[in-house]
């Protein structure tokens, strides 16, 4: 049931409030047509958005190893007469596509990597994996680029018949389960001439903030330890155990954690244990994520991990090995301008018509996961415009931080999933391929595509959303990256899992001119639920 006080949220059918202002300008109505008809188009495009989602979907590739879905992603703007620059600061799977000249400069981003151990058949109602222990796409990162490249593809024509003056430039969130790469496309001056970054994520509502966000920034590093081996058994006097020093790290953390603050979020896991009982140890590491909700802090837990760590290993008798940062990302904080614009095209657009079978499918998983209250897929946008977070007691961190430090930014999240779920698991992969997915897509391309229009249409807007960025955002607040200048991105992470599950995955990678959609390729009955599940 929904709450009545969410009953009185104007429906996103009914129109503003008219305003006292006089009639609209004949480029108000201008531009009103062509947002109309950049919606019309996205619309006629849907079967091209659905086989985007499906098909990132079917290649299920963990942050660093999206090999797969970069070449298909660059075949398509291609195609599409975008310039790509491939393998951007220094980034194997990165690549910054562009098409159009001069002024705006629009920066489209999403990302596009998985969860491990997520594999998923979509459209099930509990936990059915396509491949036991294999990736998968647990948060829904399969479905932004459709989001951005659909609507892009709308804009790009009306651009070229108005002679419209802008430039649209198209960027994977590589890595982003990691944190893993934005910051080092900031460091290599990839968003120096950027007017407006639009980036996108999937959620379950159709929304956008601005302001400092909720949820944390974080630094992501990795500790490893160099002891000596000796016979576990027959001399363990001689070795010395690296394996020692990351429990005791562990140890100290945990005591530590009491007297830090309630926003923090910190977590673990140890990468390297050893090889074998009999054998001390001669190397272990162990990686951590510090969380804070403000760089200050960051820097400060960061700064008690080092001290843990150079303590544990002079406990164990053994050496720190020279720190390596796999990730980071500074906490967000959005545009207000460019909130409020993208806000008023969210509420034109509305949220996606669902079928009974969307909402099948919805209640029946909510169910399964044992939620309170099974109210299947919003049916009415849930907020307005959101503001800055009060009480930011923390939460999760995207590295989007990292470029709306730097230049003005939004994020809009598009309704492809499903609301109550755990995140990060299984769950949240079973709407990622079908309809609820697709539909959700197809709103978020016309709000986007409306917000690129108002954007290369009123340049005053590009100017205000400066003016907030000087004056509000960062007038007491810099910038400072938390990448030290050693630092490199970790493409090597996660080669190894995608190695082993690689082989068999491909085996059921989607194939369009098979099949209409990845759903009928599975075989896969939508939805799939449980006898009165749905009730
Ligand atoms: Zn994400």
């Amino acid at each position: 049931m929904i709450a009545a006080a969410v009953v009185a949220v104007p429906m996103a059918q009914k129109p503003a409030p008219p305003k006292a202002a006089p009639k609209p300008s004949p480029a108000a109505i201008k531009l009103d047509a062509l947002k109309q008809e950049a919606v019309a188009d996205v619309d006629g495009q849907s079967q091209f958005s659905q086989q985007m989602v499906d098909q990132i979907f079917s290649y299920g590739e963990l942050g660093f190893q999206e090999f797969e879905t970069n070449r298909y992603l660059i075949d398509i703007l291609k195609k599409n007469g975008f310039a790509v620059q491939e393998g951007i600061a220094g980034i194997p799977t990165s690549f910054m596509a562009t098409w159009g000249s001069g002024k705006p400069v629009i920066a489209l981003g999403s990302d596009i990597d998985c969860i491990p151990q997520a594999s998923q058949k979509p459209g099930v109602a509990w936990h059915d994996p396509i491949i036991e222990g294999a990736p998968g796409h647990g948060e829904g990162h399969n479905s932004g680029q459709a989001v951005n490249i659909t609507a892009a593809i709308a804009v790009k024509k009306i651009m070229e018949r108005e002679h419209l003056s802008g430039t649209l430039r198209i960027w994977p969130g590589t890595a982003e389960e990691l944190v893993g790469t934005k910051a080092y496309y900031i460091r290599a001056g990839l968003f120096k001439d950027v007017d407006i970054a639009l980036f996108t994520h999937v959620g379950n509502d159709l929304g956008v903030s601005w302001g400092a966000g909720s949820g944390t920034g974080l630094v992501s590093v990795q500790y490893s330890f160099l002891g000596e081996t000796a016979h576990a058994a027959g001399n363990p006097w001689r070795g010395r155990s690296a394996l020692d020093a990351v429990e005791l790290m562990d140890i100290g953390w945990n005591f530590r954690r009491e007297h830090l603050r309630l926003s923090q979020r910190s977590h673990n896991v140890i990468v390297d244990g050893g090889d074998q009982p009999n054998v001390v140890p001669r190397t272990a590491s162990v990686w951590y994520y510090f969380r804070e909700t403000d760089y200050p802090h960051i820097k400060e837990m960061w700064e008690t991990g080092d001290t843990i760590a150079k303590a544990a290993a002079m406990m164990a008798g053994v050496e720190l090995q020279p720190t390596k940062v796999l990730g980071s990302a500074w906490p967000g904080h959005f545009n207000k301008v460019v909130a409020e614009t993208t806000w008023a095209n969210i509420q034109k657009v509305g949220l996606p018509k669902w079928s009974d079978e969307d909402q099948q499918l919805a209640k029946a998983l909510q169910k399964e996961l044992k939620n309170p209250r099974a109210e299947g897929l919003l049916t009415q946008l849930r907020d307005g415009l959101q503001g800055p977070a009060q009480n930011n007691t923390g939460g999760g961190s995207d590295d989007i931080g990292d470029i709306s430090w730097n230049v003005p930014t939004v994020t809009l999240r598009y309704p492809s999933n499903i609301p109550g779920l755990p995140g990060h698991n299984w769950a949240n992969a079973i709407s990622m391929a079908t309809p609820i997915a697709h539909k959700g897509v197809t709103a978020g391309a016309k709000v986007q595509a409306m917000t690129i229009l108002d954007l290369v249409s009123r340049p005053e807007l590009v100017e205000q959303a400066w003016t907030y960025f000087k004056d509000v955002q960062t007038k007491d607040t810099k910038y400072e990256p938390l990448l030290r200048p050693q630092d490199q991105p970790a493409i090597w992470l996660n080669k190894a899992i995608m190695d082993k599950y690689r082989p068999e995955m491909k085996k059921y990678y989607y194939d369009p001119s098979r099949y209409k959609t990845y759903l009928d390729q599975l075989g896969i009955k939508y939805p799939t639920i449980r006898a009165g599940s749905s009730q």
